[in-house]
């Protein structure tokens, strides 16, 4: 996260030399100068504090989505653990019905050995033969298949045991982050209030019209809109300002703005005026 610039603390009065126009009274324009420093220094102030709710927003912002990604990262090492214990479940009684059909194969088998000592007749006892032959392959068939289910088993019953696994360790872990989460948010809840109740104090020191006209930049400009004059641009939208626009910003009479951007500028003297080319 990116550090928040400190509030210009060369603003101070005692900094600055008034720089009156030439055309305006001396008394009246230095009053007026001082008062305008005032104003600029109580929306640095105010900014520096809205800049810190926006912030401490974001952060409580993410809270939400954070929590449900641990929740769905919990959930489906859990679901994995589920579909391991089923594939499991789904073998064993793949095994039990191959089981069932070898044992009905072999009652098959002693019923046609019965029929055999029965007959008299030579065909009918060459057709039995052929009929046991079938079924001593179908229950090798089966047999072979029963075999390639036990090495199934196997494989599923260890995945089931890491399913389990990893279905308790991400349930330990989430706990964990999500407790972790929540102190978090109470933290940031509490440390929001506070610079919420500052900066309401913060607000109501600046003069109605200037504030909402802040106010309505912030929000449309996201967080820096008080910003000074460097080097002949503006220190927000960084465009060349006028030399208008910079001469009455230094002589700090009213609110001045970028002529491009909308912000409110501000000079101090330890601000270039020099253009960069
Ligand atoms: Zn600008």
């Amino acid at each position: 996260m990116s550090a928040l610039p400190p509030v210009a603390s060369s603003l101070q009065l005692e900094t600055f030399s008034p720089l009156p126009a030439p055309q305006i009274d001396l008394t009246g324009g230095a009053a007026k100068f001082r008062a305008m420093l005032e104003a600029i220094e109580k929306l640095l102030i105010l900014q520096d504090r809205d800049r810190h709710i926006m912030h401490v927003r974001a952060q409580l912002g993410q809270v939400e989505p954070e929590r449900a990604m641990l929740h769905s990262k919990a959930a489906s090492t859990q679901a994995g653990f589920e579909a391991a214990k089923l594939r499991g479940k789904q073998i064993e009684s793949e095994k039990k019905r191959l089981e069932l059909d070898v044992e009905a194969k072999k009652t098959q088998i002693e019923k046609y050995a019965n029929q055999q000592l029965q007959t008299r007749k030579n065909e009918e006892y060459k057709a039995l033969a052929h009929e046991i032959e079938t079924c001593k392959g179908d229950i090798a068939r089966i047999e072979d298949q029963e075999i390639e289910l036990m090495e199934q088993a196997e494989v599923a019953a260890k995945q089931v045991v890491a399913a389990q696994q990893a279905a308790n360790e991400a349930k330990k872990i989430v706990e964990s982050q999500i407790a972790e989460i929540a102190a978090r948010e109470q933290n940031l809840k509490k440390e929001l209030a506070q610079y919420e109740a500052d900066r309401d104090k913060l607000a109501a020191a600046v003069d109605e019209g200037t504030r909402s006209r802040y106010e309505r930049l912030f929000k449309n400009k996201g967080g820096m809109v008080i910003v000074g004059v460097q080097h002949g641009v503006c220190g927000g939208c960084h465009m060349k300002l006028q030399m208008q626009l910079i001469v009455s910003a230094q002589a700090q009479q009213e609110i001045v703005t970028c002529s491009n951007c909308g912000r409110i500028l501000y000079y101090t003297r330890d601000m270039d005026l020099a253009v960069k080319d």
